[in-house]
């Protein structure tokens, strides 16, 4: 009777705390992960339309545990929740800095590599001195690097995201605003914050071509981006009706399975290699 009891209160509990218990151990596992330098990271080139020409690469982070992917809507969520992602981040700039260290020593020209950066992290004390030294660690040109941000940072702590991005800026380091057209972007934010390019959010390219409204928003963040001197990308563009009005629109680049997926660094030394031969 006591044993029956028992697994009762088990069954009982258990459906009320999967959810919980999948987020222990994943946040677990990836703390793991981190000291172990399990997480990999993948580069998604960037194409600049006119030049019909690679110009980048957005750095993703990619997570294989027990042999399935882990996506990183769900990690990064875990992550930013349990103030793991300022050590996530941490491994990011550290990984990517060496990688585009590698690929320019090697005499490649990846064009200009982007790094998201949580806004919690930027936020944090010690960004700017974080990133200073994992330059002068890796020997970095900073122009090569963009970190991107979402308007999440901008919303909250303005004078400190400000003059965070004024001093990186000041270092050479470029700055991207993320998913822009989303939440509360306000264009007057491009006024206000040092951004050299704006990425247009995959959710107004996925009918740019048959939503006439997205359309004509898009033309005008791009108008009023170019105005302020500031480079736009649209993200997720995967076909070439996509591509047509955003050539009409006048965007410079475009990222999406159009152009490629993310890629492995093995298969972006190929395009490096084809590239440079060009
Ligand atoms: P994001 O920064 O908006 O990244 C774009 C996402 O769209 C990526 O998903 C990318 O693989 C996917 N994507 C690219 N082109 C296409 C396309 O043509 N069609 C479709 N359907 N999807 C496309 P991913 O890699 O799963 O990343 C999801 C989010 O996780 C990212 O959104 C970003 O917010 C976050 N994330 C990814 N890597 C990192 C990282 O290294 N650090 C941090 N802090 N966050 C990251
Ligand atoms: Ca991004
Ligand atoms: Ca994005
Ligand atoms: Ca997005």
């Amino acid at each position: 009777a006591k044993g029956a009891g028992k697994s009762q209160i088990s069954r009982f509990e258990l459906p009320m705390n999967a959810s919980i218990q999948r987020r222990v151990t994943l946040e677990r596992d990836l703390r793991h992960a981190l000291n172990d330098r399990q997480l990999q990271m993948y580069y998604q080139p960037q194409l600049e339309l006119r030049r019909a020409a690679l110009c980048g690469f957005e750095a993703l982070i990619r997570w294989q545990k027990d042999g399935k992917w882990i996506s990183p809507l769900e990690f990064i969520g875990v992550a930013e929740e349990t103030g793991l992602i300022k050590e996530l981040d941490q491994y990011v700039i550290d990984s990517v800095f060496a990688q585009v260290a590698q690929w320019l020593a090697a005499g490649y020209d990846p064009g200009e590599v982007a790094i998201n950066i949580s806004a919690f992290s930027v936020q944090e004390p010690g960004f700017v001195e974080l990133i200073r030294a994992a330059r002068d660690k890796h020997a970095i040109p900073p122009e090569r690097i963009k970190l991107e941000v979402t308007e999440g940072l901008l919303m909250k702590n303005y004078d400190v995201a400000r003059q965070v991005m004024l001093d990186l800026k000041q270092t050479g380091f470029k700055w991207s605003i993320d998913d822009f057209g989303t939440g509360y972007s306000a264009l007057s934010y491009l006024r206000r914050y040092p951004f050299d390019q704006l990425k247009i959010d995959k959710s107004f390219i996925d009918d740019v071509h048959i939503n006439l409204e997205n359309a004509s928003m898009t033309r005008a963040i791009i108008g009023m981006a170019r105005s302020l001197g500031i480079t736009v990308i649209a993200e997720g563009v995967e076909t070439i009706e996509q591509l047509n009005v955003l050539l009409q629109a006048g965007c410079e680049q475009i990222q999406g399975y159009y152009y490629s997926p993310p890629l492995p660094v093995a298969s972006c030394v190929q395009l490096l290699q084809q590239d440079a031969t060009l």
